[in-house]
């Protein structure tokens, strides 16, 4: 994870679980196995996202970035050849003053939204999952497992803290026609799963709380160029869960957009150029990989979940050749 060892952050797995691969059912009613130990890194990780959250501020507070933190930014606005932010910190009000803004307030987009900038949409897809606890402690599945079932699909791993995540994917119509939100239905539907269904009730997992909901659509904030303005991570571009592809992206367009401010100073056409090409080289990857990952499976031909999908990305990747 070379993105991480720049940063100086060190994954423990006493800290953040291991992931050894990821299974799925796809295509086919055979569960296929997909093992890290034949990929360059060996292993993955179930993060626990609130630590490794706050051990990337710490990274950064180390190489020297001041943070106001919990904040909440309000507004911004161009001054001539700067920006002025106005920021919630501490119950105060304080404005920042910087010379480049980036945006990286994920979903939300709210620097681009303050600015107008409009983002792409490509899909309404959407998320409703569940925790589930172990009681027993007995569950030693290292693995993430995939299901496609006739209206979307099914995600499940296990967590830190004898914790366990379920969620179930589709377009946000479809998710509202099968009344998913409704815990008792979306535990319907996973025990009429193949195989997660019964993955999860071997282990004995209890429910806890309510069901949660996110979104978990396409989309692409590269609207008109904004002077000394830039977006990255989910802010820039979000991708379907499918691709697994959020944090890798976030660091790979961080990065990119801090070395594009540097560069901008010796050559600023090439600079944010390259930024922009940088990024359309992704996504119209990530396009064609997602368009073969749903174009895979064809057990269900009636399905308006798949036949969607499919139809979806081959337009946008036919008007983007
Ligand atoms: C269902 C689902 C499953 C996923 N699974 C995976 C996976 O397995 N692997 C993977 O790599 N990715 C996955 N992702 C994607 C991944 O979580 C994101 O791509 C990643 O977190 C993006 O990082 P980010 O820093 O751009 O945004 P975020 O992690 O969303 O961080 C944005 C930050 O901005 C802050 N913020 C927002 N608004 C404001 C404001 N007004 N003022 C101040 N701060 C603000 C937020 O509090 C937050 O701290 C998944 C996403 C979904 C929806």
């Amino acid at each position: 994870m070379p993105f991480l060892q720049e940063l100086g952050v060190h994954l423990s797995p006493s800290e953040h679980l291991p992931c050894c691969g990821i299974r799925s059912m796809w295509g086919s009613g055979e569960v296929q196995t997909q093992d890290f130990i034949f990929q360059p890194f060996g292993v993955g990780y179930h993060l626990d996202r609130k630590l490794f959250d706050a051990q990337l501020l710490e990274a950064a507070v180390q190489q020297g970035a001041q943070v106001l933190t919990p904040a909440s930014v309000l507004q911004t606005q161009r001054v001539e050849t700067h920006w002025e932010t106005q920021v919630q910190y501490q119950q105060q009000f304080r404005v920042v003053k910087s010379s480049w803004l980036i945006d990286a307030t994920g979903r939300a987009r709210k620097l681009s939204r303050i600015l107008k900038r409009e983002a792409y949409f490509l899909d309404e897809m959407s998320a409703f999952y569940a925790m589930l606890e172990e009681p027993a402690h007995e569950d030693l599945d290292d693995f993430t497992s995939l299901e496609a079932v006739e209206n979307g699909w099914w995600y499940t791993a296990r967590l830190a803290n004898n914790r366990r995540i379920v969620a179930f994917h589709s377009e946000l119509s479809l998710l509202q026609t099968l009344a998913i939100k409704k815990p008792s239905h979306f535990f319907e539907l996973l025990n009429k799963t193949q195989w997660i269904g019964p993955l999860v009730n071997k282990a004995g997992y209890q429910k806890t709380i309510g069901l949660k909901s996110t979104s978990a659509n396409t989309s692409l904030n590269l609207g008109l160029p904004i002077p000394g303005m830039l977006a990255a991570g989910d802010a820039l571009m979000t991708f379907d869960p499918l691709s697994g592809q959020g944090i890798t992206n976030a660091f790979y367009t961080g990065i990119l957009a801090g070395k594009t401010i540097v560069n901008e100073t010796s050559d600023r056409e090439t600079a944010l150029k390259d930024y922009s090409d940088a990024i359309s080289t992704v996504y119209s990857l990530y396009l064609r990989r997602l368009h073969t990952a749903y174009g895979a499976e064809s057990r269900w031909p009636g399905s308006v979940f798949w036949q969607k999908k499919v139809r979806q990305l081959e337009a946008v990747i036919v008007q983007a050749t």
